[in-house]
């Protein structure tokens, strides 16, 4: 039997550490392969910790550099980009780039991810849920074509020129419950730290993220967090001085940084109720 592999699809350099390198982590620990697609450079991401001007130019190259970095610190080998540009925030001037991941024709990018998937072969597929998370466009894009991708990938006459077709065996969307946006805004504010999401009094108030029912797998990842958060530091060019993960009491980290959620979209393996774990139901026995 060959080895169980997993791959997560990423919008860009950065999302990879933060929402599933525990994940990473717990696989790599065990001997699964692991690996990592970016959609796009992140050309338009903010820059701190270095010169604006003459980083701008280069940002791509550089937050290259920060995702080989930090996929070293998660054992998920060399960086895999799909190629397409940042579209930058929701309704910015990036999205109407004709070279922007939020204008690539679906079937461009369909095949691209279908090309990595069939080369890896991985047991698992991690993409984002329909907001992606918080309604980047890069990231909705992601779930697009992620799910896309991950059918597509079996079908031996759609794209034949990418090598023969694989089947995905499960097939999961990360997210963010509502309840943990609600917990972490609660601890920030508690701190008198700035918090990532919009400050409100109760749960059903959170604007973003999905309720507690749709959230399928719930992954303990305490035991890595420190080098999920050692990954995320690579990623120097994006970590803002007064942001939460830099700002995070260290008695506080496991509750802000020790879970990750997962809403499953398909199994080919019985799995009922909340999994803690990615791989369940694949191993040998
Ligand atoms: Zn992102």
């Amino acid at each position: 039997m060959t080895t169980l592999g997993l791959m997560c699809v990423h919008a860009h350099p950065d999302d990879e550490s933060i929402a599933t390198g525990g994940v990473l982590l717990r696989a790599a620990d065990e001997g699964i392969r692991t690996a990592v697609v970016t959609c796009t450079g992140g050309e338009r991401g903010e820059i701190h910790n270095m010169d604006e001007e003459s980083t701008r130019p280069r940002l791509a190259q550089v937050r290259r550099e920060e995702l080989r970095g930090a996929l070293a610190v998660l054992g998920a080998g060399e960086p895999r980009f799909l190629g397409y540009v940042d579209s930058g925030m929701m309704g910015t001037e990036g999205n109407q780039d004709p070279t922007s991941f939020w204008q690539a024709s679906l079937d461009d990018a369909i095949g691209r991810l279908v090309a990595e998937i069939r080369q890896f072969q991985p047991d698992v597929l991690v993409a984002y849920d329909a907001f992606g998370g918080y309604g980047h466009p890069d990231h909705i894009q992601t779930h697009r074509v992620g799910l896309l991708a991950a059918e597509a990938c079996a079908v031996p006459a759609l794209y034949p020129e990418t090598g023969p077709s694989w089947r995905v065996k499960k097939v999961y969307m990360a997210t963010l419950p509502k309840s943990a946006i609600f917990r972490a805004v609660t601890l920030l504010t508690a701190q008198g730290l700035p918090a990532p999401f919009p400050v409100v009094d109760r749960v059903e108030d959170v604007t973003m993220g999905v309720s507690d029912e749709e959230v399928d797998a719930v992954v303990d990842v305490r035991s890595v967090i420190d080098r999920k958060l050692g990954a995320l530091h690579n990623h120097r060019s994006q970590l803002d001085p007064s942001s939460y993960f830099l700002n995070i009491p260290e008695e506080f980290s496991d509750q802000a940084f020790g879970t990750e959620w997962f809403i499953r979209h398909r199994s080919d393996v019985p799995a009922d109720g909340v999994e803690d774990d990615l791989f369940a139901g694949l191993r040998a026995s």
